[in-house]
């Protein structure tokens, strides 16, 4: 028989626990493969078989679990206590049998969301470079295009690179041509950086979709940026993809394309404390490479992050009752 809690019981929860001991699961949760008693499920996603750079992205998802021991219970700043709102569990990883095959792969994603959604949970993924958006994408906005609050330096609509249409710079041109996000609710935040030509980024523009460059970002701030964000993508249901590489490299090295110049960790987190209201339906970290990390940076930020969007998909679960998202 293990050794019993004998002297302090509250030790029965783990996040009560001293935070550099048990194993790592995501914000000291339970693994769970059962899916009948959670709402939220934080999934790894660990693949970069999309990435047009540096790689490593796939031990995102270790070293994001081993790092979100940092987060306790409550918002500070919001007073919101997720844990209480909903059930929330880390239902593992989405991880992949043939990874060599880049389409097969992002079909094998898509089949672990499918069994995910279909159990009405909600899904926060941990990345994984950002082809894996669309793969999640195409489960969970079946039939019903997805608004989405974007935030990444890159506006990833890009078309064919290097002989592929699935790479890591183009899952949400693929998501609207496959019917999964409505343009005209999709904003992305935080644009910036060198371009291979004038018009990279132009599918953006064309489909409808609202893009804040960074120095409209940096001239009107983040109380701007969000208020518009919630007028962008209104009252229907809403995704929530966050590049890491969105924040400055001061504050995150360790992803696969940085771009200097970016925002701060601090800006972060009040962009995303003020995006509660929308009915946000899933969500998404991606991009952090631990090998290119330096002091665990870019996971501290990634998990502070992940903790905000957890804070915004339980409010928006609890508003809407126990219906499937
Ligand atoms: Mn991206
Ligand atoms: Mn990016």
């Amino acid at each position: 028989m293990i050794k019993p809690i004998a002297h302090y019981p509250e030790l029965a929860d783990p996040q009560l626990r001293p935070r550099y001991t048990g194993i790592p699961t995501f914000f000291r949760q339970p693994f769970a493969q059962d899916l009948s008693a959670v709402d939220i499920g934080v999934i790894g996603v660990p693949f970069d078989g999309g990435v047009t750079n540096r790689t490593g992205a796939r031990h995102g998802p270790r070293g994001l679990r081993d790092q979100s021991s940092l987060i306790r219970k409550v918002n500070q700043a919001t007073g919101v206590a997720p844990f209480e709102l909903v059930r929330v569990a880390d239902l593992g990883d989405a991880w992949i049998e043939r990874p060599y095959e880049l389409e097969g792969a992002l079909a094998e994603i898509t089949g672990f969301y499918d069994v995910v959604h279909a159990a009405g949970v909600v899904p926060l993924s941990a990345g994984g470079d950002h082809s894996v958006s669309l793969p999640i994408l195409r489960a969970i906005a079946r039939g019903r295009p997805l608004g989405m609050v974007h935030i990444d330096a890159h506006c990833d609509t890009g078309d064919d690179y290097l002989g592929s249409r699935f790479h890591h710079g183009a899952p949400f041109r693929r998501a609207v041509e496959e019917g999964l996000l409505d343009p005209a609710r999709v904003i992305q935040i935080g644009i910036r950086g060198s371009l291979n030509s004038a018009d990279m980024w132009q599918f953006s523009r064309d489909s409808g979709m609202r893009v804040v460059p960074m120095e409209e970002l940096d001239d009107r701030g983040w109380a701007w940026a969000a208020e518009e964000a919630r007028r962008v993508v209104g009252t229907g249901p809403a995704y929530l993809s966050f590049d890491i590489d969105s924040l400055d490299p001061a504050f995150a090295p360790g992803t696969g394309t940085p771009e200097p110049g970016g925002i701060s960790v601090r800006e972060a987190q009040r962009l995303l404390r003020a995006l509660a209201g929308p009915d946000f339906v899933g969500a998404d970290v991606v991009e952090v490479s631990p090998p290119f990390d330096h002091a665990g940076l870019t996971t501290m930020a990634g998990v502070s992050v992940m903790f905000e969007i957890l804070c915004l998909l339980a409010q928006a679960r609890a508003a809407r009752g126990r219906s499937a998202g």
